[in-house]
């Protein structure tokens, strides 16, 4: 072999993965079993006291498992990672590790309706504040910060609207602060945006949504930067004190630059118990094999629709960073070269009813809640999503009554754009 770095299309189809030592199987093995033999009693209490790395029970780790975590740490750029049964798993799994009742984090107002919603109430119920900043405005997130702070929590491209965040602004306000910047990187997935190369040193993702990629398994991921120092102040005991489970090791001490992640398998997923099973594994690795493709495909045709809904005379307005007339396009520009994603909003002139009626009308999207699937997609948040929020907290998180969602597939964007067309013109 040469020593040239392997490239990212490369690693999405290689990385964490050999033929199988016993049988010779080229494709990763679905390992379909709750538990390990150890090879004899001096084996077993070295692998429960951490001494050694094995298999134990696929609630802890599962070989499948394993090279998922291997393939999406190589493509983020991280030291290690660890795979759980959604991304709303990865946040609790996270933020345990971080935050003792009573302690606060500032998270970015633009998210994912489902993590406005965990943050705001199950996380409230732990005891963990949330504290929100406009991810717009840097010096929101400074003026957030209190001796209680423990975490910065921001989102690459932003849910609705597919705005695009400035990580590096945000990452020194949190460096100054010394507390850990974690982007939730789903909607650009590693293709578009790498965090861990702006300053981010936690990831956390959605495999649901583009990794997966083809809208049939969920899962979530956490990748650990290696970048973060959790002995300072005191301020981590679950990564710098002696953990009481493990015989007094300190976790920072004895893993060092994948301390976090081994945090979040033997203290998270071990004891809160959200493991993925090894079949969706198995699913994700293989739709992470042509995320590449896909997700060019995916921004092409997203660019697409958003020029052919911007020249609509019954659309009012498209939010797509891709759009060079959009208020994101510079950061777009420098964060998101290879394309702006495929999630994005657009506003027609006709208000809720019209918003409604589009949405009913269109027989090639699929009218469910979901995004990053191969499958085009379309929502209408104020009716379904949001439809909780009042009029003023719906347009501000950009779900306002005139709001429709898509999410970009990958079929012919001809199709799609005759589609819309007949839909806007019915
Ligand atoms: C879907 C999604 C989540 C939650 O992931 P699940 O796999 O549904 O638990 C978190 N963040 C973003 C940006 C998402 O799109």
């Amino acid at each position: 072999m040469s020593d040239r770095l392997p490239g990212f299309s490369t690693l999405a189809v290689h990385a964490g993965a050999q033929p199988d030592p016993t049988t010779g199987a080229r494709a990763t093995p679905i390992y379909q079993t709750t538990s390990f033999v150890f090879n004899d009693a001096d084996h077993a209490a070295s692998l429960f006291g951490l001494q050694a790395f094995g298999n134990i029970y696929t609630r802890i780790g599962n070989p499948t498992n394993a090279v998922l975590e291997e393939r999406v740490a190589a493509l983020e750029g991280g030291t290690a990672a660890l795979a759980v049964a959604s991304g709303h798993a990865a946040q609790v799994v996270v933020l345990q590790q971080l935050l003792q009742p009573g302690d606060e984090f500032i998270a970015a107002r633009k998210l994912y309706g489902g993590s406005i919603n965990q943050f705001t109430h199950a996380f409230k119920s732990f005891g963990w504040n949330v504290v929100w900043a406009d991810p717009d405005d840097t010096a929101s997130f400074e003026r957030a910060v209190t001796p209680r702070t423990k975490a910065i929590f921001i989102e690459s491209i932003a849910n609705p609207g597919g705005s695009i965040t400035d990580i590096e602004a945000i990452s020194t306000v949190a460096r100054k602060a010394s507390v850990p910047l974690i982007v939730d990187n789903t909607l650009a997935s590693p293709y578009l945006i790498r965090p861990i190369d702006h300053g981010a040193d936690i990831v956390v993702h959605s495999l649901t949504k583009f990794l997966g990629g083809h809208g049939n398994s969920l899962g979530g991921i956490i990748v650990d930067a290696g970048t973060f120092d959790w002995s300072t102040g005191g301020k981590y005991p679950m990564l710098s004190e002696p953990r009481p489970e493990y015989h007094g090791i300190r976790l920072q001490e004895t893993f060092g630059n994948f301390a976090f992640a081994i945090a979040c398998r033997v203290l998270g997923l071990r004891d809160l118990g959200p493991a993925l099973s090894p079949f969706n594994a198995f699913l994700i690795l293989t739709g992470i094999e042509t995320l590449p493709l896909r997700m060019q495909k995916h921004c092409d045709n997203a660019k697409a629709i958003a020029e052919f809904l911007a020249s609509h005379p019954a659309v009012a307005s498209v939010s797509y960073a891709g759009l060079a007339s959009d208020k994101y396009n510079q950061l777009a520009r420098k964060y998101a070269p290879k394309g702006a994603g495929a999630v994005f909003t657009f506003s027609l002139k006709g208000g809720y009813d019209a918003g409604v009626s589009l949405v009913e009308k269109l027989q090639l999207f699929s009218h469910l809640a979901n995004v990053g699937d191969t499958r085009s997609l379309v929502i209408h948040p104020a009716s379904t999503t949001h439809s909780q929020l009042d009029d003023a907290a719906k347009i501000r998180s950009g779900a306002g009554p005139d709001v429709v969602r898509l999410s970009i597939g990958i079929e012919d964007k001809e199709d799609l754009i005759a589609d819309l067309e007949q839909a806007l013109s019915a």
